[in-house]
């Protein structure tokens, strides 16, 4: 593992530009919040206040007084206890398949889940009393703003016909003069990330999402996929938003070896496979062994996030997120085990940052924003095939859109046992090329899944640094954004209204 001790001494004052000068016509009006950081209900209080005068306070500069200088969340979308579970077996079957599994043991196999100091679980239902179960949307608004919202919105309060925006953690950050990040392997536009630094009704008007990103400029990294949002040739207006956000100081990349060179304290990076652009960045099998993509891993996507946001003096706030954990959790994808394990090494990236005891105090935190598939580490039998789980070279995505140009059952056994290291009987080669192929890999390696969508269970959270035993217990999902205001110390209220423009 790479120190990140270089990174730190490149802090260089004499070079610090103030980014934060470059405002948009439309940003938002609204400065600073009132009030301590407290649970307490305040809908459209703060508002009131500022307006008024009274007790509101100007934010900014680096006047705050938390415990830690800089925050980062990693969150891998859908992720149940199961998937923990799931990254630690194949972990150990890779270490000792000779002891597995009886190395299934805390001396055994370590996950970097592990290295925190303070283990809790979260809720995840919305704000809804005839539903229990969330969509990415409502679940990380509730975790960025504070307060819980219906499925599908972004970073709002009350109904999709009467939408009011509400400040996110990560706006606060901004506001405080902190630097920011968002991370994902999604497109960036995505639920997930998009509710940290956008907001509009629907979580589908990811050209709007990508406008405000690049307008209010609020957000200093940014890498993922999806660059159609982006590109002036697929958005509806023909907007150019990458040479708009080259405008507003960011250096534009689009593959690995470009990250490499990235010397900006602005990035948009938008990434995907060479054939494909427009959507999520690969899976981690498909990135790692089908071969022909030039993105980067998560892993240097987070490295990179981490080295350019610590150039800020004011500290960073960096989300990073395991997007596509939740896309194997709908599909029922073994392969979601690697997704995972990778997942793990980015949050020891994040910890091997924050024990460097050359950096600033730092505080991280894991936790998955709801559970997706229902899965479970066994089906109908007492075991389970982890060699099978290891093996898998491509997902079943790959797998169903290669098999579509394929020609006879012999072919397709062919592709099958390349991509899986199975070896299909006639009967399962029959299923497979009827459609059955998901049912037919799970019915081997054992994996169940209850559900082809969201399940309602808590979800494990792991923190670590200062104040990490905020998160030590069973908490609310509208807490974690006020956990990282108060070891940030920045005036944070939740669901406080924001005088926002959006366009429908
Ligand atoms: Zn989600």
């Amino acid at each position: 593992m790479e120190s990140f001790t270089r990174m730190s001494d490149t802090s260089d004052s004499s070079d610090k530009t103030d980014d934060r000068s470059i405002v948009s016509a439309n940003r938002r009006t609204f400065m600073g919040a009132v009030g301590a950081i407290t649970g307490a209900s305040a809908l459209g209080g703060s508002a009131l206040a500022n307006d008024d005068g009274s007790e509101t306070e100007l934010s900014g500069g680096d006047s705050r007084s938390g415990d830690a200088h800089n925050a980062i969340v990693v969150i891998p979308d859908g992720a149940g206890q199961a998937h923990i579970s799931g990254a630690r077996y194949l972990k150990a079957w890779r270490e000792d398949p000779e002891e597995f599994p009886l190395n299934i043991t805390p001396d055994g196999t370590s996950l970097n889940v592990d290295r925190a100091e303070q283990i809790g679980g979260m809720s995840t239902q919305p704000d809804d009393p005839d539903q229990l179960i969330t969509d990415s949307a409502a679940a990380g608004t509730a975790m960025a703003t504070g307060t819980k919202i219906y499925s599908g919105a972004i970073s709002g309060i009350g109904t999709e016909e009467n939408f009011t925006p509400v400040r996110t953690i990560l706006e606060a950050a901004h506001d405080a003069g902190m630097a920011t990040g968002l991370v994902t392997t999604t497109e960036i536009t995505h639920a997930t990330p998009a509710k940290f630094a956008s907001h509009v009704p629907d979580r589908g008007m990811g050209e709007e999402i990508a406008r405000q990103y690049v307008e209010n400029a609020t957000v200093d990294v940014l890498l993922g996929g999806g660059k159609h949002h982006f590109d002036p040739e697929e958005r509806e207006d023909g907007e150019d938003l990458i040479a708009c956000a080259q405008e507003q100081g960011y250096q534009y990349v689009e593959t690995d070896d470009e990250l490499d060179s990235v010397d900006s304290r602005k990035v948009l990076g938008l990434f995907g496979s060479e054939t494909d652009r427009s959507t999520h960045m690969s899976y981690y099998v498909d990135r790692e062994y089908v071969g022909d993509t030039d993105e980067p891993d998560l892993v240097d996507m987070t490295e990179m996030a981490i080295e350019t946001l610590s150039k800020c003096d004011n500290g960073f706030f960096l989300m990073i997120e395991s997007g596509r954990v939740d896309h194997q959790g709908h599909a029922h994808d073994n392969a979601i085990t690697h997704e995972q394990l990778e997942c793990d090494e980015v949050f020891g990236t994040v910890l091997d940052y924050v024990e460097d005891p050359s950096t600033p105090e730092t505080f991280a935190m894991q936790v998955a924003d709801h559970e997706t598939g229902g899965m479970s580490l066994g089906a109908d039998a007492y075991d389970m095939d982890w060699e099978a789980i290891d093996n898998i070279r491509a997902s079943l995505e790959y797998l169903d859109d290669a098999m579509d140009d394929y020609q006879g059952t012999d072919e397709v056994a062919e592709l099958i046992e390349k991509r899986t290291g199975l070896e299909l009987s006639y009967g399962e080669l029959m299923d497979a090329t009827g459609g059955q192929l998901t049912d037919v890999l799970n019915a081997r390696t054992q994996m169940g899944w209850s559900s082809d969508s969201h399940t309602a269970e808590e979800v494990p959270a792991y923190a670590h640094g200062p104040n990490a035993e905020f998160f030590g217990r069973y908490f609310d999902n509208t807490e974690v954004s006020v956990g990282i205001a108060d070891v940030l110390g920045l005036e944070f209220e939740p669901g406080q209204e924001i005088d926002y423009e959006y366009q429908e």
